[in-house]
């Protein structure tokens, strides 16, 4: 039976991070995905520059869409139009996620995709993995396990079976259209309205040449998703071939749970996105690095792996709590959301923004501030 150090289970940005700094770390370390890489994961793929910081690599350019995003137009409910300027990464994840397999692979972890994780039993100073890989399946022992499975993660469903319903309401919709539209190609379009999204922003901007129109709601998804097509077909003159549609839920509650014991949870699968931001990748990059940094600190000392990922997790965690709050509170009504998106506020919100982007530079990776704040 093959050992190992770490176990991650899932490929997609947590677990590739895990993976790479794991081994780096001089920890034998095995990254299974259930998937046949590369594999396409429902998601607009947008981030901030800082997010290479946490990845700990930057992005070459062929892993990048060829239209680079770096204007940003914001609309209110009442049509109030803002603009600013931002520098995006704008990539496909089947690419991405697979040039992140390969970076964990080359840091030394052994990367098995078509593996998917059945089941786990921690048996003393072990936990015994079993695997399905197309061929009967195979079991491995590990010192700790990393779940890193996303929204449907095997990991948590085993450690806490009661955060999950027996199915998804809600969902997240990408339509993505092959032709033209009135829009800009280097500019996110982010539409503030209940009628759209009740959950956050709808948006719209071009990945090579698709256009893709998302949105995400917590019931009625598909109804949110039809409506805002409509207007944006209507109000920008999107014409063409819909190529694409692509749609994603989960019956995961989305509460923080850091996991228990050896056994952690990074990304998804411990509830990391925050929807004030509208964003997830950045937080599963982030609470991967914390993840392995506990383990490989465990070792030196007599607290759990766990316990000491959920100390060095408390700064991030708290900002999802906090802008769980926020969020709810200016998705309540459409007037509460414009006055959310008043003139002065934008402008005291976007020098912050730009002052964070400069101390991103100089702030080591794990302190960086996430954005938008
Ligand atoms: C429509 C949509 C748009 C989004 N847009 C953005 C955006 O623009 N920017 C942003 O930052 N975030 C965005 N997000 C959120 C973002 O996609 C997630 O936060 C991010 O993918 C989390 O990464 P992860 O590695 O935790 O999980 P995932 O990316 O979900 O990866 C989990 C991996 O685990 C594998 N897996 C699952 N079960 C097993 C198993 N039993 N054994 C082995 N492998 C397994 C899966 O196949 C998958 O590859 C979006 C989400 C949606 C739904």
């Amino acid at each position: 039976m093959d050992t190992y150090d770490v176990v991650v289970v899932g490929g997609g940005i947590a677990g590739s991070v895990a993976a790479r700094f794991s081994a780096a770390g001089g920890l034998s370390t095995l990254l299974i995905e259930r998937r046949r890489t590369p594999r396409n994961k429902p998601c607009s793929g947008i981030q901030f520059p800082y997010f290479e910081k946490l990845l700990g690599e930057k992005a070459p350019p062929e892993v990048l869409c060829q239209n680079a995003l770096f204007k940003v137009e914001m609309i209110t409910p009442t049509g109030k139009v803002v603009n600013g300027r931002m520098r995006m990464l704008n990539f496909w994840r089947s690419t991405f996620d697979s040039w992140l397999n390969r970076v964990a692979a080359q840091a030394g972890a052994e990367f098995r995709d078509e593996h998917r994780l059945v089941d786990f039993h921690e048996n003393g100073d072990y936990i015994a993995i079993q695997v399905e890989d197309g061929g009967g399946g195979k079991t491995a022992r590990t010192r700790y396990l990393i779940g890193t499975d996303g929204m449907n993660s095997v990991v948590r469903r085993k450690l806490r079976p009661a955060d999950f319903r027996s199915k998804g309401s809600g969902a997240a919709i990408n339509y993505y259209f092959e032709g033209e539209a009135r829009l800009d190609p280097n500019t996110l379009y982010m539409f503030y309205n209940r009628d759209f999204s009740p959950l956050m922003f709808a948006w719209v901007y071009l990945k090579d040449d698709w256009w893709v129109v998302g949105t995400g709601a917590d019931t009625a998804p598909l109804e949110y998703a039809e409506r805002f097509l409509s207007y944006v077909q209507d109000r920008y003159a999107l014409r063409g071939e819909m190529v694409k549609r692509e749609g994603f839920s989960s019956p995961m509650e989305s509460s923080v749970y850091l996991g228990h014991g050896s056994v952690l949870l990074a990304g998804d699968a411990a509830g990391l996105v925050d929807l004030y931001r509208g964003l997830g990748m950045d937080n599963a990059a982030l609470s991967a690095r914390l993840a392995v940094k506990a383990i490989l600190r465990s070792q030196r000392s007599d607290r759990s792996a766990v316990e000491i990922y959920e100390r060095l997790m408390k700064g991030l965690v708290g900002k999802i709590r906090r802008n769980e709050k926020r969020q709810a509170a200016r998705y309540s009504t459409n007037e509460e959301l414009e006055r959310s998106l008043s003139t002065p506020r934008l402008i005291r919100d976007g020098l912050l923004m730009l002052t964070a982007i400069q101390v991103n530079r100089l702030l080591p990776p794990e302190r960086v501030i996430t954005l938008p704040l």
